[in-house]
């Protein structure tokens, strides 16, 4: 049993991604795409809003 996502070279705990491989995702205030930061390396997933300007924006 096992989910792979077909991703070439995961590796575990690897903090710091190559800027051709950091997700990205679209501001719904401003409208514009930003990419992963290290900061939100552990809560990517509940990013919604490029900046806390945006996110008080709303
Ligand atoms: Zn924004």
């Amino acid at each position: 049993m096992g989910r792979q996502r077909g991703e070439p070279g995961a590796r575990p705990g690897a903090k710091a991604l190559p800027p051709s491989e950091r997700p990205t995702k679209v501001c719904p205030v401003c409208g514009r795409p930003f990419s992963w930061r290290k900061k939100w390396s552990s809560v990517w997933d509940e990013v919604i809003y490029c900046s806390d300007r945006c996110r008080r924006r709303r």
